[in-house]
């Protein structure tokens, strides 16, 4: 039988579509790269604060900009109670996963944003971490510890950065969305 509690926490917690674009509003783009290359060769990570806008030329489409960067500290311990239970945990998991090619966010300072956030009239659009020594495109981890839809934005040692739909529960696990450049904001 559905629990509507939780499908109505879900819904709560997860409004959001996909956004057919994202823009970076004045620096943040910049100011999120730095402060995630900080953290090398540990994987850096940050929650990305915005408000989505409806795109001109568009019913349909809508974009994410993203105006302001909550950097936060990853607090990923190789220890069971940090995966999602809906993972079974095999050794060979367990023993490749570090700071080093997993991130996890302190729900605590999700909170906090997120209390944050309304006082300002913005939404947590979704999150970013660094992949210092790989490509910016979502690692097998990342798409398999993701249990809730949304954008995640990953960006590489050499600071190339793309944006990306996780949508695990999809055959297509991840999309990616175009990122706007600075001159060509719509909204
Ligand atoms: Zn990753």
């Amino acid at each position: 039988m559905p629990n509507p509690d939780r499908e109505n926490s879900e819904q709560r917690s997860n409004p959001m579509k996909m956004p057919s674009h994202i823009a970076f509003k004045e620096d943040t783009q910049s100011v999120l790269c730095k402060r995630l290359l900080a953290s090398s060769p540990e994987e850096g990570c940050a929650l990305l604060l915005g408000n989505e806008k409806q795109i001109k030329t568009s019913i349909q489409n809508f974009l994410f900009e993203i105006s302001l960067i909550w950097p936060c500290s990853n607090i990923w311990k190789n220890e069971l109670e940090f995966l999602p239970k809906q993972i079974e945990v095999n050794t060979n998991l367990k023993q490749s996963l570090s700071r080093k090619n997993r991130f996890t966010i302190d729900p605590r300072e999700q909170l906090l944003a997120q209390k944050w956030a309304r006082t300002k009239s913005l939404s947590i659009l979704g999150s970013a971490h660094s992949h210092p020594s790989s490509g910016a495109i979502p690692s097998k981890v990342d798409l398999d510890l993701n249990f809730t839809p949304g954008l995640i934005v990953i960006v590489s040692g050499s600071g190339e950065l793309r944006a990306w739909w996780i949508n695990n529960a999809n055959k297509i696990k991840s999309t990616e969305i175009m990122v706007l450049p600075n001159t060509k904001q719509i909204a």
